[in-house]
């Protein structure tokens, strides 16, 4: 039998676990009503009613017929009808896809009034002030969300009342006021939309509902999905829910609350409240609210129960929530509850108290945290003894250190930064337009609105610096500028620094230091030293059970002693790639420049040996730091042109000097050089192993440094752990000639010396054929580390070095993809290849030891996909290596 599919569910039938199918409002609200909460009766209509509705056009035949049964119930239930002219029930239309996401179309609320039943309303609530600004309050967010009117025109509209009664506040607008707002509101309806507001409460809700699937494609709402990397297919559902009203009076109200302090993680009475007012107004930041603890004194009861609801709501999601609630006349509603957004810092801090509580073990804990977390948590910060002079002190709303110019609304914001100015983006208040210019911009400055406002939930979710409510600075968007205490005016383009954990603001540049989190991993500080605070010992603890728990291992990208020695603070296993071109900079660029222009074996043969005695003692510099660990050293890989003076330079020196009859000998070899080796594709020419068999000697120089090296660090009572690894290699045939060489200088150093170097040889996995060949590569290859980098390049045909500066913004904007595959695994296309490789290669050689040393083995995403292929390590910037183990470990669990 084919069950018929259901679209609509009531409030009693869903739960918090059907989010896909409900959105995250709907799987709540239904969740919190089964928790016996105050939740005013509702239904949630499916994703999927709004999938079919997206592929095919028009909404599914059973969905009206569903909608009827639940609204027939929900109308039983509440006693009386949508739209009823002597007692109308009103319903809200609220999105609620299964990520929250700015952009779509949020709410309608007061749904059902009419010129009829606004007046059954004004009899009922007993208040006709009430029921005009309810209207008003519909007509202008159905115009706006449902018909497309611009939303300006009814906010002029708004204040030209309150400026012809000579009022600043909407709640001083009398009954006679508003109805003529109304009037004037409707107006706007008609010449805008073209058509009448609609008198009937059902059109009115089934346009709504429609509205809201057309919101999941707007613009907005695609690039924020892109941003997220939300897929662009799940659809989102509809909540109809029977509206409670805050703004019945000063025993009416509405607020929002967080069960812990999404900012510090610390307990205590967190949130906003605003009396006498409808939910938008305290989102929207209209006016000012009072903290949440205010609400004690306001409604004793109230406050009461909400305290006991939210520790309801912590103890049973077991994590921090966030809550809208809504007083009328002294009865408390929930709203809305959702697992709450919160710093990175917090997120931390959370983690690690659910855990001491019992309410989570270590492996929930991990889940709860994330690598781009900890990344931010390792952003520098703004000095504190810093002369810079602050001008305003605004509210913490999103942590970070940022400077840029001052702009004042997106459309520059974006346009700067498109040329590479770094900008502050400061507002009034944000709204959901301004979306891409806070994208664009370093940071985000509001001069109102609280911690919950759009601008400080918005920068919260994407991990950008926000200071808002400024309330001391007057922002003039027209003028664009913004005056401070005291007179000082910031013009558009000045140097402005905010920093967002501290919520000062200041007028030009302020100098950074380095963060806590970093000085902790530095071993500069000790996660129990007092001065280290919660935040290090949370990210301590939370370090220590990854490391608890992963199977990977992580080790650095480094050439140098240096990095090498950050890179093992920062826990790092092992080099997994050093660069030896990056040992040929500086001074002795001229010794390859020597080398490159050798006529004779003799003059070559004296350019190697010049490098030699530099090379290995750069490899036992290497070695002792990384003494007892492995150190991946890979052969000489870019172009060789890369060490020459730029072709059309030197064209330009010589001819100049040719002209005065001065041309110099060297620079006309060079110049003969430049082009002899002059490519028109040098990342597909002569590099990686293709130099090793074309200069002789230059390899077998390489090789013998790093085992005479070795066996001076053995000598020394060290524990040198070397790996020889060959770049570029395309068929084993390449790496067999190199490595009989290679084994053959070994050998002869081994036998000078009289040790067993163990030195192993093996590969890098970073062209097509390579992982296609893997398995015949293995049999002369004790490792293999995939070298991401150059395998992107290749199986896309992508320049690593210009396709992101030139069309990946086009690529990135049609959708074609979501993220650079250069900075994370493409798992389709490259990612097939590197499974490929690793069940070839362990089929030749079971013990074959596989890491990645490509950009990669940094990126979080990525790191997951190395753990499930099965790789034995990832290799990435010392920066980046807590990243790294603390992803490996989120993978494991
Ligand atoms: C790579 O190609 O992924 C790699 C690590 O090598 P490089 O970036 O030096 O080409
Ligand atoms: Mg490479």
């Amino acid at each position: 039998e084919n069950k018929k599919q259901k679209f609509v569910y009531d409030f009693t039938e869903g739960n918090k676990d059907l989010k896909d199918l409900l959105g995250g409002k709907g799987a709540n609200l239904a969740e919190m009503t089964n928790l016996g909460l105050p939740v005013p009766p509702g239904f949630t209509i499916t994703t999927e009613a709004c999938k079919v509705y997206l592929d095919s056009g028009t909404e599914p035949a059973e969905l009206r017929e569903e909608v009827s049964a639940h609204l027939d119930a929900l109308e039983q239930k509440m006693g009386k009808k949508l739209g009823q002219a002597d007692d109308p029930l009103l319903v809200s239309v609220r999105s609620g896809a299964k990520f929250s996401m700015p952009g779509m179309m949020d709410t309608v609320l007061n749904i059902g009034l009419s010129d009829a039943s606004v007046k059954g309303l004004a009899k009922q609530a007993g208040d006709e002030r009430f029921a005009w600004d309810s209207y008003r309050r519909l007509i202008q967010m159905f115009g706006k969300t449902v018909l497309g009117v611009d939303g300006e025109l009814f906010e002029d509209a708004l204040d030209a009342a309150k400026e012809a009664k000579k009022v600043t506040v909407d709640t001083d607008l009398g009954p006679a006021e508003l109805q003529k707002l109304v009037k004037e509101f409707k107006k706007i309806v008609k010449r805008e939309a073209g058509r009448d507001f609609p008198q009937d409460a059902r059109e009115q809700m089934d346009l709504a509902i429609t509205a809201v699937f057309d919101s999941w494609n707007g613009d907005r709402a695609k690039l924020y999905r892109r941003q997220e990397r939300i897929p662009g297919d799940l659809g989102t559902a509809v909540n109809v829910c029977s509206m409670v009203f805050g703004n019945l009076g000063p025993d009416s109200g509405t607020g929002v609350a967080f069960t812990r302090d999404p900012a510090s993680g610390h307990q205590g009475v967190y949130g906003d409240y605003l009396q006498n007012a409808q939910g938008e107004d305290v989102v929207a930041g209209i006016r000012n609210t009072v903290p949440l603890a205010d609400l004690e004194n306001i409604d004793k009861k109230s406050y009461d129960q909400l305290m006991q609801i939210m520790e309801t709501l912590e103890t049973h999601y077991k994590d921090l929530c966030d809550i809208e609630f809504t007083i009328e006349r002294g009865q408390l509603w929930m709203l809305q509850t959702r697992v709450g957004k919160r710093t990175a810092a917090a997120a931390f801090r959370i983690a690690t108290q659910l855990v001491d509580q019992g309410l989570i073990d270590e492996a929930e804990a991990l889940q709860r945290v994330n690598g781009a977390q900890l990344a931010q948590l390792m952003f520098p910060r703004f000095d504190e003894d810093t002369k810079v002079e602050k001008i305003a002190r605004g509210i913490a709303a999103s942590p970070g250190a940022a400077v840029g110019k001052a702009v004042f609304d997106s459309y520059t914001a974006i346009k700067w930064s498109r040329s590479g100015e770094k900008v502050i983006l400061i507002r009034r208040e944000t709204n959901p337009d301004d979306l891409d210019g806070m994208i664009a911009a370093e940071g985000i400055l509001t001069s109102r609105g609280g911690k919950t406002s759009h601008a400080a939930v918005v920068a919260r979710g994407m991990g950008k610096t926000c200071v808002c409510g400024a309330e001391e600075l007057e922002v003039d968007t027209k003028r664009r500028r913004m005056t401070a205490p005291g007179g000082v005016v910031i013009e558009e383009g000045d140097v402005v620094s905010i920093d967002g954990s501290s919520g000062k603001v200041y007028v030009g540049e302020v100098p950074v230091v380095p963060s806590p989190v970093v000085e902790y991993f530095e071993g500069r500080m000790h996660a129990g030293a007092e001065e280290a605070g919660e935040l290090v010992a949370a990210v301590h603890r939370i370090m220590s059970f990854a490391d608890g728990k992963r199977r990977l291992r992580v080790r650095a990208n480094a050439d140098n002693a240096e990095d090498a020695l950050r890179a093992r603070r920062f826990g790092a296993q092992g080099i997994g790639l050093c660069r030896t071109e990056h040992m040929f900079l500086g001074e002795r660029r001229e010794m390859v420049e020597k080398l490159i222009l050798a006529d004779t074996d003799d003059e070559r043969e004296e350019a190697l040996k010049e490098l030699l005695p530099l090379q290995k003692k750069d490899f036992i510099e290497l070695f002792e730091a990384m003494d007892g660990l492995p150190v991946t050293v890979r052969l000489l890989d870019p172009p060789l042109h890369e060490f020459l003076p730029d072709i059309t330079e030197l064209s330009v020196r010589v001819a100049l000097a040719e002209s005065r009859k001065d041309a110099n000998e060297n620079d006309l070899r060079l110049l003969q050089a430049v082009h002899k080796l002059h490519e028109q594709n040098p990342m597909l020419g002569l590099r990686g192993v293709r130099l090793g068999l074309v200069i002789p000697g230059l390899f077998a120089m390489q090789v013998r440094a790093i085992a005479e090296a070795a066996a001076e660090r053995k000598e020394a009572k060290g524990d040198p752990r070397a790996e020889i690894m060959i770049p570029l290699v395309g068929t084993v045939q390449e790496l067999e000639i190199v490595k009989d060489e290679a084994d053959a200088v070994i050998a002869e150093v081994e036998a000078a010396t009289g040790t067993n170097l163990k030195l192993t040889i093996g590969t890098m996995i970073e062209l097509p054929r390579a992982a296609l060949t893997a398995g015949q590569i293995a049999e002369a290859a004790q490792f293999f580390s995939f070298g991401t980098n150059d395998l992107t390049q290749t199986v896309w045909g992508f320049s690593r070095d210009d396709v992101e500066a030139s069309f990946f913004t086009a690529y990135l904007e049609k959708g074609i993809f979501g993220v650079s595959p250069f900075e994370t695994i493409d798992k389709d296309g490259v990612g097939s290849l590197v499974k490929h490789a690793v069940k070839q290669g362990r089929a030749t050689r079971p013990d074959l030891k596989l890491g990645v040393c490509g950009e990669h083995g940094g990126d979080p995403e990525s790191v997951h996909f190395f753990h499930e292929v099965g790789l034995d390590y990832v290799s990435c910037s010392p920066f980046r290596i807590p990243v790294a183990r603390l992803e490996a470990g989120r993978a494991a669990v």
